[in-house]
């Protein structure tokens, strides 16, 4: 006989019928969308930076406030199923964005390891980059855009 294959939830359960707790479980707690972001008036594309929320516990890449986040940040945007025709504003490697966008998980992820020290070995939470926005001015935040490269962010230059 055959054993049957198992399949893990998020190959057999689309985003939008997942559980609160299966959907939580899909953050790889990377902290890039707790990252500052620009906007490009004319064209809307979003520009990232490297300077995080204050409330980004950078070390952990912890929100600090996570259960009244959005009374404390106005700002903070709740990711949510129904607003998954919007996730393009996401980093690339958001855990989230990749599952809707290829249905499979990256191979550092939590959830298919087993623990996020693959995601860690590779460096990719922002823990090894990210400096508070309250420790630069907003007028200079131009100059702290980044791009990802395979994860890892690089300097980039709007002008
Ligand atoms: S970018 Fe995506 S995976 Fe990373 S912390 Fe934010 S929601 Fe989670
Ligand atoms: S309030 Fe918390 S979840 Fe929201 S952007 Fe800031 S650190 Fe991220």
């Amino acid at each position: 006989m055959i054993a049957k294959r198992y399949e893990p939830f998020w190959k057999t359960t689309p985003l939008e019928k997942m559980s609160p707790a299966e959907w939580e479980s899909i953050c790889d707690g990377c902290g890039k969308c707790c990252l500052q972001k620009l906007q490009d008036d004319d064209t809307e594309e979003v520009f990232y930076t490297n300077l995080a929320c204050h409330q980004l516990n950078i070390t952990s890449c912890q929100c600090k406030v996570y259960d009244t986040r959005q009374a404390k940040v106005a700002s903070c945007i709740t990711l949510t199923a129904d607003q998954i025709d919007q996730f393009q504003w996401l980093p690339d490697t958001c855990s989230y964005r990749v599952l809707y966008e290829t249905k499979e998980l990256p191979n550092w992820h939590p959830l298919v390891v087993g623990n996020d020290k693959e995601m860690l070995r590779q460096g990719l939470t922002v823990r090894h980059y990210a400096i508070n926005e309250q420790s630069v001015d907003e007028e200079d935040w131009e100059t702290h855009i980044i791009k990802w490269v395979h994860g890892m962010p690089e300097p980039y230059d709007i002008t």
